[in-house]
């Protein structure tokens, strides 16, 4: 089975919280995050911030700005780490 990069990881983060993967992907997503520490802490950050977020507005999907923002910052992250 093909794995994904950690930059495809990136790419499906929001998507996986989002509940937006299918199947297949979802079960590639979750076998990455078990075997590379990096996604995984990235991951557990990224949870907390939804999390946070989602208990401020009462939609449940992020808006397309919240996405943008958090994407930038998780990038940027990544260059510095
Ligand atoms: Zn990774």
């Amino acid at each position: 089975m093909k794995r994904f990069t950690c930059d495809e990881l990136v790419e499906l983060i929001t998507a996986y919280l989002d509940d937006a993967l299918d199947q297949p992907e979802r079960e590639r997503f979750e076998a990455h995050v078990a075997s590379c520490a990096d996604c995984g802490r990235q991951l557990g950050r990224f949870r907390e911030t939804v999390r946070a977020l989602r208990e401020s507005t009462p939609e449940r999907k992020l808006s397309d700005g919240t996405r943008d923002r958090l994407m930038s910052a998780f990038r940027a992250r990544r260059h510095r780490g």
